[in-house]
């Protein structure tokens, strides 16, 4: 008997998969030419809609699922998006010139917070903090590769090991 493990809560699921923006098409993140990627299930380790939609699926299961911001990254925190004094980036400024559309990261008391420069004056620099994918939906095309239980020690840390199980 080779009964087939589904996505279940506390499983290690492999997937290969492929994101791309419902309007344009446009492809944003895809595993393919690396490896699947592998996960806990139920650990937080994946956006909330990502897990949902493949509960229940096997080895071998194709599924194609569009989530709505709210169940990938969230709408768009106005927030997240900070006017900051362009004199804090003198010495960047002299490494590199700043250009709407860069990618930077501060380093916040929390940890490294990677930003976007959205506008700039003489005097200030717009910076959002929101993750690139807030506010949008996304369509995931997703083939599983893989399903197995999780290890005691996979559970204990609250994240998937490599394809084995084996610690990374
Ligand atoms: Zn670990």
């Amino acid at each position: 008997m080779s009964d087939k493990i589904k996505i279940e809560e506390n499983c290690v699921a492999s997937v290969h998969y492929t994101g791309t923006l419902p309007e344009s098409g446009e492809v944003f993140d895809s595993s393919e030419g690396r490896d699947p990627l592998t996960f806990l299930v139920g650990h937080k380790q994946m956006i909330p809609g990502f897990e949902a939609n493949l509960m229940g699926k096997t080895t071998g299961d194709r599924v194609e699922f569009t989530l709505e911001a709210d169940d990938a990254y969230g709408q768009i925190d106005a927030e997240a998006i900070m006017k900051i004094e362009r004199t804090n980036f003198t010495d960047l400024e002299q490494q590199a010139p700043l250009e709407v559309g860069m990618q930077l990261v501060a380093q916040m008391p929390h940890g490294p917070a990677p930003f976007i420069v959205t506008e700039l004056t003489d005097d200030s620099v717009t910076a959002d903090f929101n993750h690139a994918l807030a506010g949008k939906s996304l369509t995931f095309s997703v083939e599983v590769v893989e399903v197995r239980t999780a290890s005691d020690e996979e559970l204990a840390h609250g994240h998937a090991h490599g394809p084995g199980g084996h610690h990374h």
